[in-house]
Parts: C-alpha cells; sequence; structure tokens
C-alpha cells in the first residue's frame, strides 16, 4: 500500500505531502485498510512507528468522506475521542491531529490534567470533533456532563500498556461504561500498545469486537 493507493481525499493528501510523508510506515501499511474497512484493530507499535498517523489518517478519511453533522446545540458532541496517559504525548496527538485536519471543518482539541478544568472546557466550547485528552480529565469532563456522546463513532486508546502502568485501568473502564457512550457494536475502537500481556489483552477483549485484528 502506498498513500497514492489508499485513496484519502485530496485535502487530507495534501497536508501528508506537506508533512513531508512520502512512504507508509510499517505499522501504517497494516493498519490504514483496516481502519477504513471499519474493523476494530489492536496494534502492538512502538513510540516513533508512526502510528499516530496510522490512526489518524484513516478516521480523518472517514470524516471527510461521510461528513460531519453541525451541531444542534451548545453542547460539543466529538465524533472521535483519543486517549493517552501523558500530556506530551497527547499533545502530540492533537498537533497531528490538526496538521492533517488543516482546511477542513473539523476540529481537533486537546485536554489534560493539571491545568484548571474551565480552561478545558473553554477550548471544548469552541468546537469539537476530535477529543484528545488524558484519562482523568477525561472522566471529568464526562461525569459533569459538558461533552455529549451520542455521535462518538471512534474510540482510540493510544500506549495502553502505559496506561495501566500508571494507575489509569479503571479510567479506561469508567470511561467505556460511561452512561451514553455507544456500545463497542456501535462504535469504532482502535487499541495501540507497545506490549501485549495478558492484562493488554484483556483490556482488548473487554473493548474491542470480538472480530478484531490484530496487527504487529
Ligand atoms: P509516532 O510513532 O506516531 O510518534 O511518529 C514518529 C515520527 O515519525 C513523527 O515525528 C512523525 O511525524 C513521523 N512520521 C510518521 N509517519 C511518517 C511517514 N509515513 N513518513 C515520514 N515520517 C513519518
Amino acid at each position: 500500500l502506498t498513500f497514492e493507493e489508499a485513496n484519502l481525499p485530496e485535502t487530507l493528501y495534501n497536508n501528508i505531502s506537506k508533512a513531508g510523508y512520502t512512504k507508509l510506515t510499517p505499522v501504517q501499511k497494516y493498519s490504514i485498510p483496516i481502519v477504513l474497512a471499519r474493523r476494530d484493530l489492536m496494534a502492538c507499535a512502538q513510540t516513533g512507528s508512526g502510528k499516530t498517523a496510522a490512526f489518524l489518517l484513516p478516521i480523518l478519511a472517514h470524516l471527510m468522506q461521510d461528513g460531519i453533522p453541525p451541531p444542534t446545540s451548545e453542547l460539543q458532541e466529538p465524533e472521535v475521542i483519543i486517549v493517552a496517559p501523558t500530556r506530551e504525548l497527547i499533545n502530540q496527538i492533537f498537533l497531528d491531529a490538526r496538521k492533517f485536519a488543516y482546511r477542513t471543518c473539523i476540529k481537533p482539541v486537546v485536554v489534560y490534567g493539571g491545568t484548571q478544568t474551565i480552561h478545558s472546557l473553554r477550548q471544548i466550547y469552541q468546537g469539537c470533533n476530535i477529543l484528545c485528552a488524558t484519562p482523568g480529565r477525561l472522566i471529568d469532563i464526562i461525569r459533569r456532563e459538558k461533552i455529549g456522546l451520542t455521535k462518538l463513532r471512534y474510540l482510540v486508546l493510544d500506549e495502553a500498556d502505559r496506561m495501566l502502568d500508571m494507575g489509569f485501568g479503571p479510567d479506561m473502564k469508567t470511561l467505556v461504561t460511561s452512561p451514553g457512550m455507544p456500545t463497542k457494536e456501535e462504535r469504532q475502537t482502535l487499541m495501540f500498545s507497545a506490549t501485549f500481556p495478558e492484562n493488554i489483552q484483556s483490556l482488548a477483549r473487554e473493548f474491542l469486537k470480538p472480530d478484531y485484528l490484530f496487527v504487529t
């Protein structure tokens, strides 16, 4: 598979070219077709493998192709939620999402702990299609009903093994069982992890559809 063969929307393809990407990395080559086929995915991938674009590009392609309905109320209802364990990591994902969504109507937003919640909420109120968040702040915002989950189509858990190591397992479970959260049958879920020990396998069974695909 090449970027040309992936049949991505032209704006997205232009943004990829502007980023200087010419060849797909292995994790992108295997993951992009799976996500484009709307299957759930568990990918074993390290930082530096190009895993961020592996999930962002096909998700953005779908959002661009299917279109984003205009907001029906002040309450922001993101189509995509991306969760990563640290501020640095989630901010990098946000910056990549913004770069690839350039000149589209898709609005990525990033929120994390260690800042005032009101600051996160202000970002969200300005429009949010892709919410990039650390686990604690995300749960806080969902508990306070500051975002709606009815439009959620994609859930991405990045560095899942690190999230477990850092004690975010309960937050991840709270997230997928939150009131209004689409079931795994209704949403597309993508998990990325550097390792695949038993606790991650068990999380994959819990969060992903039974016919999920595994990439290593
Ligand atoms: P990641 O593993 O997602 O953190 O990406 C590692 C680095 O590789 C980032 O700086 C990306 O911008 C870059 N990168 C990702 N995919 C490609 C690609 N296909 N061609 C060139 N650089 C890439």
